[in-house]
């Protein structure tokens, strides 16, 4: 590849072809097995995930959405009810409240994790708060000590959003090992990409497992019994199987990423950018690596015009959506807001070419 190719900001492609050996020998194995649906590769990656993550149950569904969804359902969540969560955050996080007929309260992030800030958290309880969704948010654990210990103490369900964060930690426990349920997304460009959609949630309860199980298999525990209302949403043997090749290398990818963020933070440290902050208690996975600069439109075009994609994430809180601005009005979220007017991501994923990521900050600097 010429060394002035477009650098995209994920590159899934690129991750296959490192793989394709291992993908192709799995993809071929299960077509000839004939079991597509809810079958020993699905099994087998749960209990890999489960083991990973150092909870006691797994349940595999078919995207990350779903995964929230049905954590939220299976802790009896319903109308009435008020979900806190951060406002900064993919829409699939309150649309998961949405769906169960509670309401999505928005809380503010912390200024050096984009992660929900555990104070703001506490001013947004009431008598109705029955769950807290967590966002580790670019691979960075939200403060988990805290958030937990506030869930605990006034028995509220904690759901970790986890889908960019698997193999991220905090304080010596994995992301998704805190919450009474860890909710992972497999979307192409995560940390651990299925070629398609497809999701899992960790769960500490038995009894919340089984409840998971029914709900992705239309409400069944036994064939052709129907106990509650469930749905279509299992994770199908193929993606399962490209992702159990995909698992052996994680841990090489994220340290792959960790090196490319150590990158940017020594080449980027002097030019007025605000640049993100490792985890001090735990290990981050570098999903993203996002700066924040009040110039970042001209960064953008800067980068644009030479090849290099970059991407805001988000550029609009949940606060702010036409979805939910009616249910918010009034609600101000400065840490937030502040966000998304500068946040940018830059290129990160572990196939990156030394060459590309001098190019990036090169670019970079000459702007800046
Ligand atoms: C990707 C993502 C989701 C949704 O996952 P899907 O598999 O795309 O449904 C939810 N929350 C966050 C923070 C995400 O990044």
């Amino acid at each position: 590849m010429n060394a002035e190719a477009r650098i995209p900001i994920a590159d899934p492609a690129a991750e296959y072809r490192e793989l394709a050996a291992g993908i192709d020998a799995a993809v071929r194995r299960v077509l000839a097995s004939g079991r597509y649906i809810l079958g020993p590769e699905g099994a087998a990656l749960e209990a890999e995930l489960a083991a990973l993550v150092g909870a006691a149950h797994a349940v595999g569904v078919n995207s990350g959405t779903d995964a929230l969804h049905f954590a939220l359902r299976a802790a009896g969540v319903g109308p009435g009810d008020e979900v806190v969560m951060p406002a900064f955050t993919f829409v699939a996080t309150a649309e998961a409240a949405s769906y169960t007929g509670a309401r999505p309260v928005f809380a503010d992030i912390d200024e050096a994790t984009f992660c929900l800030d555990p104070r703001s958290l506490e001013a947004s309880l009431t008598p109705r708060t029955r769950a807290v969704i967590a966002v580790h948010l670019y691979g960075h654990c939200a403060a988990m000590a805290q958030i937990a210990e506030i869930c605990r103490s006034r028995s509220l369900v904690l759901v970790e959003d986890c889908a960019q964060s698997l193999g991220a930690d905090y304080d010596g426990r994995r992301a998704g090992a805190w919450g009474d349920f860890g909710c992972f997304s497999f979307y192409p460009t995560k940390n651990l990409a299925a070629a398609g959609d497809a999701g899992m949630i960790t769960a500490r309860d038995a009894r919340h497992a089984e409840r998971l199980r029914m709900l992705r298999h239309h409400g069944s525990s036994r064939s052709y019994l129907h106990d509650i209302l469930g749905y279509n949403s299992r994770l199908d043997e193929l993606q399962a199987a490209i992702l159990r090749v995909k698992l052996g290398s994680l841990e090489r990818f994220n340290a792959g990423r960790a090196a490319i963020a150590r990158h940017y933070l020594e080449h980027l440290s002097d030019l007025g950018l605000r640049l993100p902050a490792d985890n001090p208690r735990g290990r981050h996975v570098w999903h993203q690596f996002t700066v924040r600069s009040e110039k970042r439109e001209a960064l953008r075009a800067a980068l644009e015009l030479v090849g290099i994609a970059s991407m805001i994430y988000y550029p609009v809180p949940l606060h702010r959506q036409p979805l939910y601005a009616a249910d918010c009005a009034g609600l101000s979220l400065p840490v937030t807001e502040a966000a998304a007017r500068t946040v940018l991501s830059l290129p990160i994923f572990p196939q990156l070419a030394e060459d590309q990521l001098r190019r990036v900050c090169k670019t970079i600097r000459a702007c800046a």
